[in-house]
């Protein structure tokens, strides 16, 4: 394949070198059975006890407050539907968001059918839940509280330590789904006041098909997969050894260099962000000027359709997505852009890009550059854009 130019690494990233390396041995040299009682299993068991000490300790958890799951969606199911179960004598209230992912959306709506009532709050223009909106939302009925840490279109930063800390108050728990956020910001599960967390290695340079679930001790919890006694008896199914052991390297690597990486990042996204906003008129920075993941930037350009942005990218190698992955492929505008508030003919002209720590100032500017002749010819052929250069004259 030509040269390519990656800018969705919200979407997925790409598996880091010495992940991979700590992987490999697992597929053939040492790939027993880690329920096993012999001698040649216990190297598998020391592998994804170090993986889950690694894991829990980018949070300040404990590892055996950490669960192995087969990804980011499992873990947001497992986390609703578990406390439906495990609480419903208190209630069957929850509270989340309108901006949530749809592995949380769609199973909400999983649980309305079998008798849940959910609340979902609205968000500002810059995509916030409003801490007010929070406290009136709360009934004694209710028994949950899921809002993501940073959202996976926009890019925002939830008020997590509130948000937990007015959980905690009213004694419900707090979910949050930190899928784009862990790995990339930090993240303290007592300080934020998080009971449940969900995190997925392939949003930071680790496998796919691998996550977790942190449950603090003492949150009542249910299993999700039944059958053999993995992961507590609470996962049933033979350990995913090579990605477990994967996410764990991915979690050191991403602690160790997390520092710098925002910094970078930030660099590199703010001169974009400025760049694309000076030198493409009609533009718009969706998501929280400020308190954003340090890797994203979603544009809306109007006159377009992000699909046609999306098609002459690729033409030039360009890795980028309007919306998120999962929606990308339908014709309806992001349910996140809508609910910031922005009327469907906007929405429809988006552009997410983002970035990793492998980018560089040459990728960014090129795709700037191309981008602002991109715009120009789709503005070109747009009769919404003619109308209105006529009605300004
Ligand atoms: C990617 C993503 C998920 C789903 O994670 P998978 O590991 O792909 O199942 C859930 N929530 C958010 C916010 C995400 O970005």
């Amino acid at each position: 394949m030509s040269r390519i130019i990656y800018l969705d690494n919200a979407a997925t990233t790409q598996v880091s070198e010495a992940v991979l390396n700590e992987m490999l041995p697992f597929f053939r040299q040492t790939y027993s059975n880690p329920s096993a009682i012999y001698g040649f299993a216990e190297e598998s068991k020391k592998a994804i006890n170090k993986a889950r000490t690694q894991a829990a300790e980018l949070i300040g958890a404990k590892p055996e407050e950490i669960y192995f799951t087969g990804g980011g969606s499992e873990s947001d199911n497992w986390a609703l539907k578990a406390v439906v179960e495990a609480y419903s004598s208190k209630g069957k209230h929850i509270i989340t968001s309108k901006i949530e992912h749809h592995a949380i959306l769609h199973t909400c709506a999983y649980l309305e059918k079998l008798g849940c009532e959910i609340t979902y709050l609205d968000v500002d223009e810059n995509g916030k839940i409003s801490l007010d909106d929070l406290k009136n939302a709360i009934r004694p009925d209710t028994i949950l509280i899921s809002v993501m840490t940073a959202n996976n279109e926009i890019g925002t930063i939830e008020p997590i330590t509130e948000i937990g800390k007015i959980a905690h108050e009213n004694g419900v728990l707090f979910h949050t789904d930190a899928v784009q956020a862990y790995g990339h910001i930090p993240i303290h599960v007592d300080d934020m006041n998080i009971d449940m967390l969900s995190a997925s290695g392939h949003k930071f340079h680790g496998p796919k098909g691998v996550g977790i679930l942190y449950i603090r001790k003492g949150v009542k919890i249910r299993s999700f997969i039944h059958g053999g006694a993995q992961e507590r008896n609470r996962r049933a199914g033979t350990s995913n050894v090579p990605a477990i052991v994967g996410l764990g390297k991915a979690v050191q690597l991403a602690g160790e260099s997390m520092t710098e990486r925002i910094e970078q990042e930030e660099k590199l996204r703010n001169h974009l962000i400025e760049r694309v906003l000076t030198e493409i008129p009609y533009t718009r920075l969706n998501g929280h000027p400020t308190e954003r993941l340090p890797n994203n930037a979603n544009f809306c350009f109007r006159f377009i359709e992000g699909e046609s942005l999306l098609i002459l990218l690729d033409q030039l190698g360009v890795c980028a997505s309007s919306g998120s992955a999962c929606t990308s492929g339908s014709l309806d505008p992001s349910h996140v852009l809508l609910a910031i508030g922005l009327p469907h003919e906007i929405a429809h002209g988006s552009l997410r890009l983002t970035l990793s720590e492998e980018t560089t100032l040459a990728e960014i500017d090129f795709v700037v550059d191309e981008l602002k002749k991109i715009v120009k010819r789709l503005r070109s052929m747009s009769p919404l854009y003619e109308d209105f250069i006529k009605n300004q004259k």
